[in-house]
């Protein structure tokens, strides 16, 4: 560890842009792993601080009015950083700012803790610097204070070289060699690493180890699945406080007999009943006995892995079996070694694409599955996946040198084939329904569990789009020059090798090809602009209505998008010749592979626009969603079916003998007609059940409903939120505990989240919220740890979180969550539903909200000690006849229906109680 000294810098800003200046600045110096000296203060900007800076970092106006300038203080920031490198956490933001003030640290060598984690930390769920913290559990006062912050670079630092040394010798050689000199920092870390300068903080290998339990193959020797639940039954063995759930075996009866009866069958399974063990044991069961497959679709990944990691394992050592179980997700999901290798020793155009390749590299010393899901990737780094993932156009099947032994799609893919339960997502599911179950192993019986989200998955997976951004990638995936491009390559390839034949016809068509996608990428920008420019819609999604379609406005847009459209077709016919003429040659087998995956993406994208073009579909929503962000604007083309139920009746329900959908929240008012209706179950002989949860909510939870708030429908926004933000401080003065603030709008959640952050009165608590304190799973995490954390969230927020006792014990919900009706499917919904005759609201936006308001609901009581009380800040639910059905939604409990004051004075009685 000699001379292995460091500065660790971090800066504080007034903003992000080119004016903005630094505020700030932190300097920490590291020798040897220690910290032996610290730098920090406070700049005068030439113009005052905004609001939001104030908040964020703490520095007011106030404490920079007599701080010096960058020239008075340069000296020392010098001195201070002598001849050592620097490490800062996102780098290139700190030298960005640095070199406008000075040109002298631009020379020096600076490590970038963000992407040295990417390559060390491959699989970690987010990269901020909070995450990382929290992932080597070091601590911090503060965030956003730039000495705090500097010192934790720092010490990341130190953690993640300490990590690298998980990799051999020869893999942190290749990754010196991915940078191809790109990056003098992590290239200096990795040598050093190499070289074993830092080696005195020596990898503990075991660490990353999992455990592996090795049971026999024998079969699973269960008749009565209902048994293993009984108390002294195989199940309660394995737990040492185990619980008999009548409700939970009842349950499981119910889904045997879906499956001997082969009848579909909804079941709402509350909170506590332990669903998952409810189906798995029966479709282990049956599954084993009928040697037939048994599908098993969830809708977030992390259900998905509680089943195959968590509750697979459990039920596995209780009958000391390893059950024939396998995940499944779409083939894209996974890696292909031999696209990856390809891509390795191609030159980058962009810095980042090498960090993610050493990510990748390093990762596949160590997957077992190859499932792009474990690298949790940003959205850049998702086009980079698109070149390297697994695709049936692009597989060489046998030919390929990986097939047999290390092609990890190939490996899960042969685990899957033997296995009879398969665990896999609504996504997949659906696509298979759409295409004739050509996705999936063939199969009659499935489980959906969290069925409630079916519907919304249902419409986006049978929607289509074109994405223009993606259309001039895919140009650019073409014909890039310099060797980069898949034309580029293939005319590199023809042009150096004699012995590969006469190629003048394609010399031809390639340089027509290389001109097209040139006017194809200057015909999307038109387009783009003629949108953003002429002003034809100021809305997010724009939904386009045979009245669009009349307006002069739109009738040009229209003109313009179906000449785009003629561009891509006429590609698309070059690149098919293309591909003929080399068909033959096996040398060029690779590339030819490669366009055939960009000429199935191109025709998907004439189809869509041919659809939306004709536009005469009265079962289809059409519309475009705009990002008009400065520096990235883009136009995705949408259609989609309005009325998914009679597709899902056609397309899954039919065709499977028996399909179990189970959720928390599939009824509305003790009845399931809303989710029968939508997903298209009516007619059929359905079974339903309702297994109610074992929890006494009378006894364990409360809802308040303050009287005295405006009714957000009838007062401006700005006295709504006033209101509302008073009526949060002084519950949070009220509760005990963690506390959940549930909003439908991120616009409302910003004015909140600040107003309570500066609220001197509530420095104790710990207010979070996901992008500005980290990412969903961090702020999470600090719930359960931090009794005195308050988070506020909306959409996923409303679902999917598991927090027990005083960890969380206040639910707000600030607005009943009714669908916005401006939503292009949304309003299509509405007006099919008009045109029928029906009530829009009544049929559909109320049992959607319903459902939502349940899930959220759902969040408060996790086990049976649980305890806490629901506050609902919207009125509606007691001024509107309506609100009878929200309340009557819930499990039988106290409600307290007062003026806020009162509401609150007996909220803080029964919490001390
Ligand atoms: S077998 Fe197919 S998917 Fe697997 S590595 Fe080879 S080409 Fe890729």
């Amino acid at each position: 560890m000699k001379n292995f000294s460091f500065v660790a810098l971090d800066l504080e800003t007034t903003g992000l842009d080119e004016s903005a200046e630094i505020i700030e600045i932190g300097l920490v110096k590291f020798i040897d792993g220690e910290i032996t000296d610290k730098y920090q203060t406070l700049l005068k900007p030439s113009k005052p601080i905004s609001k939001e800076i104030e908040e964020l970092t703490g520095i007011t106006n106030e404490m920079l009015k007599d701080k010096p300038k960058w020239a008075m203080i340069e000296h020392d920031v010098l001195d201070f950083i002598g001849q050592d490198f620097l490490v800062a956490h996102n780098a290139s933001f700190d030298s960005g700012f640095i070199s406008r003030v000075t040109d002298k640290l631009i020379e020096k060598i600076w490590v970038d803790t963000y992407q040295l984690a990417k390559i060390a930390l491959p699989t970690i769920p987010n990269y901020k610097l909070a995450d990382i913290a929290q992932f080597f559990n070091l601590k911090i006062e503060k965030y956003h204070r730039a000495a705090n912050d500097a010192e934790m670079a720092g010490k990341i630092l130190l953690n993640l070289a300490k990590t690298l040394f998980k990799y051999s010798p020869f893999l942190i050689q290749e990754n010196i060699e991915l940078l191809q000199n790109t990056n003098d920092g992590l290239t200096y870390i990795l040598k050093n690493v190499q070289t074993k300068i830092i080696s005195k903080f020596s990898y503990d290998e075991n660490i990353h180890q999992g455990q592996e339990q090795n049971y026999s193959n024998t079969a699973l020797n269960i008749k009565e699945g209902s048994e293993t639940l009984k108390p002294g039954g195989i199940i309660s063995s394995c737990y040492n406080n185990y619980e008999y759930r009548v409700e939970q075996v009842n349950m499981l009866k119910v889904v045997d007999k879906a499956f001997l009866e082969n009848k579909h069958a909804i079941i709402e399974a509350g909170t506590g009943i332990g669903k998952s063990m409810a189906y798995l044991i029966p479709a282990l069961i049956w599954a084993q006995k009928k040697e037939k497959k048994v599908i098993i679709a969830t809708h977030t990944i992390a259900l998905q892995e509680q089943l195959f990691k968590k509750e697979v394992p459990f039920l596995e050592k209780c009958f000391e079996v390893k059950l024939p179980v396998a995940i499944i997700k779409g083939r894209n999901n996974y890696i292909c070694k031999r696209r990856f290798e390809k891509i390795k020793v191609l030159k980058k155009t962009e810095s980042k694409e090498n960090i993610f390749l050493i990510q990748i590299n390093n990762w596949l010393s160590e997957t077992k599955y190859g499932d792009k899901e474990e690298l949790n990737l940003k959205k850049y780094e998702n086009e980079y996946w698109h070149q390297i993932s697994s695709q049936s156009e692009t597989c060489l099947a046998r030919k390929c040198p990986f097939f047999y032994k290390e092609c990890l799609y190939m490996k899960n893919k042969r685990h899957s084939e033997k296995s009879n339960i398969i665990i896999t997502n609504h996504a997949l599911l659906l696509q298979d329904a759409k295409i004739n179950n050509k996705l999936l192993p063939e199969y009659d019986y499935a489980i959906i569990d969290e069925a409630h989200n079916l519907e919304e998955e249902a419409t986006e997976q049978f929607a289509t789009k074109v994405d223009l951004l993606k259309v001039i990638k895919l140009c650019n995936q073409l014909c890039k020059g310099k060797n980069i491009g898949i034309i580029d390559r293939i005319n590199f390839q023809i042009t150096s090798s004699d012995n590969l034949g006469n190629f003048d016809l394609v010399k031809e068509n390639i340089q027509i090809i290389k001109d097209e996608t040139q006017i194809l990428k200057s015909k999307v920008l038109e387009i783009k602009e003629l949108f953003f420019n002429s002003r034809i819609s100021n809305f997010d999604e724009t939904r386009i209505t045979q009245k669009e379609r009349m307006s002069p406005e739109w009738i040009c847009f229209l003109e313009q998008l179906d000449e785009l459209k003629n561009f891509i077709t006429s590609l698309k016919v070059k690149l098919v010749k293309v591909i003929s003429y080399l068909d033959s040659i096996e040398k060029l087998e690779d590339y030819n592979k490669e366009m055939d995956f960009i000429v199935k993406i191109i025709s998907e994208n004439i189809e869509t626009l041919n659809i939306f073009l004709e536009g005469k579909n009265p079962n289809y929503v059409y519309w475009i969603a705009s990002n008009k962000g400065n520096n990235f604007q883009n136009l995705i083309i949408f259609t989609a079916p309005i009325e998914i139920g009679s597709i899902l009746s056609k397309n899954l329900f039919n065709d499977k003998k028996s399909i179990v959908l189970t959720s928390a929240t599939l009824s509305v008012a003790g009845s399931f007609d809303y989710t029968i209706k939508s997903l298209g179950l009516k007619g059929y002989d359905i079974l339903q059940f309702t297994a109610n949860s074992p929890f006494n909510y009378k006894n364990k939870s409360l809802i308040c409903i303050p009287s005295d708030i405006p009714d957000p429908t009838l007062t401006s926004e700005d006295n709504y939120t006033k209101e509302i933000i008073n009526n949060i401080k002084t519950i949070l003065k009220v509760a005990k505990g963690g506390v959940l603030i549930l909003l439908t709008s991120n616009k409302m959640l910003n004015k909140i989240y600040y107003a309570l952050k500066k609220d001197s009165n509530l420095k104790d608590k710990n207010i979070l919220t996901p992008g500005i304190d980290g990412s969903r799973t961090t702020v999470i995490k600090q719930l359960k740890d931090n009794i005195s954390t308050v988070v506020l969230g909306v959409n996923s927020f409303w679902e999917g979180i598991d927090v027990k006792g005083d960890a969380l014990t206040t639910v707000i919900i600030v607005k009943l969550p009714f669908v916005p009706p401006t939503r292009p499917v949304v309003a299509a919904r509405l007006d099919k539903l008009k045109e029928n005759g029906e009530m829009g609201f009544f049929v559909y936006s109320l049992p959607k909200a319903i459902l939502k308001f349940r899930q959220g609901y759902g969040r408060l009581i996790r086990d049976k000690n649980d305890w806490g009380a629901l506050i609902i800040l919207d009125q509606r639910i007691i001024s509107k006849n309506y609100g009878k059905q929200f309340l009557s939604s819930l499990p039988s409990q106290r409600i307290i229906q007062d003026t806020s004051k009162k509401v609150y004075n007996s909220l803080e009685k029964w919490v001390n109680n």
